[in-house]
């Protein structure tokens, strides 16, 4: 790395974050100028807010933001897409104009104090810095079984994810030009960006609690993350299909040698519970597989529609290094 500083694009997801804002843009704006103070990233560097589609006043609070300081960028998607996606719609504008990029959470619980950190380490030579997160002492005790439900099923359905990091994560010009070449619809860059083979490391950060607003990941949105995490990474699940499809067979020939065996000793066994039994565990694997296998193809018929990930509806970026020279 020569000294040239680098430009730094914080790029931050919002939906319905309009309580959020002025607390989160107040922290940053402080938080880059002391970097921007310390020499330690370019001038021209800037905070850009993605506008999942909010519904309520985010993005014109975003906007007079923008208008007020340079410092902020904003770039406004014309619908709700999901995290994954904004991040995405954020990194690929910032990357033609920043050197790194950070993705951090509209909200700051992830703590913004380890920016100098996640900088050092790309300094000394890394493409990607993961940030992990301390322990789970914020969240709630939903939240806290969830998240370990999560990364234990992920792990067993074979998808390498690393434990207990978020999307709080550096990337620089380089890996991001890579990850642009990746053209999925079902994206879960948490699982994606480690295949990419980049020098890495990690940043250890302690994670707040919300100041203002509510979580904006639903049950449902959660559950839909957790899915597409292990579809998009590992075709396990369809193994074990096969696997507990093979365990029936097996059963079902030793159960028929069985039935065939007392028949034949003349023994009428009055087998009502069984066959009920036997036929709704059937029907219960039938129409478990048949979901399984549903998701998958789903996903292969999202993958061939090669719809955009996002539509991007405005962007405003002021005082670029471009612009100036
Ligand atoms: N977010 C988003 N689109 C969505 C849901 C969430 O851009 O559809 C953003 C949200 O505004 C926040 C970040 O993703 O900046 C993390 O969401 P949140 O803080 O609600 O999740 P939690 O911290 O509770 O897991
Ligand atoms: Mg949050």
């Amino acid at each position: 790395m020569d000294d040239k500083k680098p430009v730094l694009y914080l790029v931050l997801p919002c939906y319905n974050e309009s309580e959020t804002i002025e607390y989160s843009s107040g922290k940053v704006r402080d938080k880059l100028n002391r970097l921007i103070e310390m020499g330690t990233i370019s001038p021209f560097s800037k905070a850009m807010f993605v506008d999942d589609g909010s519904k309520d006043d985010t993005l014109s609070k975003l906007h007079e933001l923008s208008a007020s300081d340079p410092m902020f960028a904003v770039v406004a998607l014309s619908s709700n897409r999901g995290h994954q996606n904004a991040i995405m719609a954020g990194m690929m504008v910032a990357k033609d104009h920043a050197d790194i990029v950070v993705t951090i959470d509209a909200d700051l619980q992830q703590d913004i104090e380890a920016l100098d950190e996640f900088i050092a380490r790309f300094r000394e030579g890394n493409d990607v810095v993961y940030g992990i997160r301390n322990d789970r002492k914020s969240d709630g005790p939903l939240k806290k079984m969830t998240a370990s439900c999560f990364y234990g099923l992920m792990h067993m359905m074979g998808a390498d994810i690393m434990t207990n990091h978020a999307d709080y994560r550096l990337m620089s010009k380089k890996a991001l030009e890579m990850l642009s070449e990746y053209e999925e619809t079902n994206l879960f860059l948490r699982g994606l960006i480690p295949t990419m083979g980049f020098n890495s490391d990690v940043v250890y950060f302690d994670v707040k609690e919300r100041e203002y607003g509510r979580s904006k990941y639903t049950a449902r949105k959660m559950l839909s993350l957790a899915f597409d995490g292990i579809t998009s990474m590992s075709i396990r699940p369809l193994q074990i299909i096969s696997l507990i499809g093979f365990i029936i067979f097996l059963i079902s020939i030793a159960l028929g040698i069985f039935t065939l065996v007392e028949y034949f000793k003349g023994n009428n066994i009055p087998g009502y519970t069984t066959s009920i039994f036997v036929s709704l565990l059937m029907g219960g694997v039938t129409l478990v597989s048949l979901g399984v296998m549903g998701e998958y193809i789903g996903k292969i018929y999202m993958e061939t529609k090669h719809r955009p990930r996002y539509m991007i509806d405005s962007v405003v970026i002021k005082g670029t290094e471009n612009e100036e020279k």
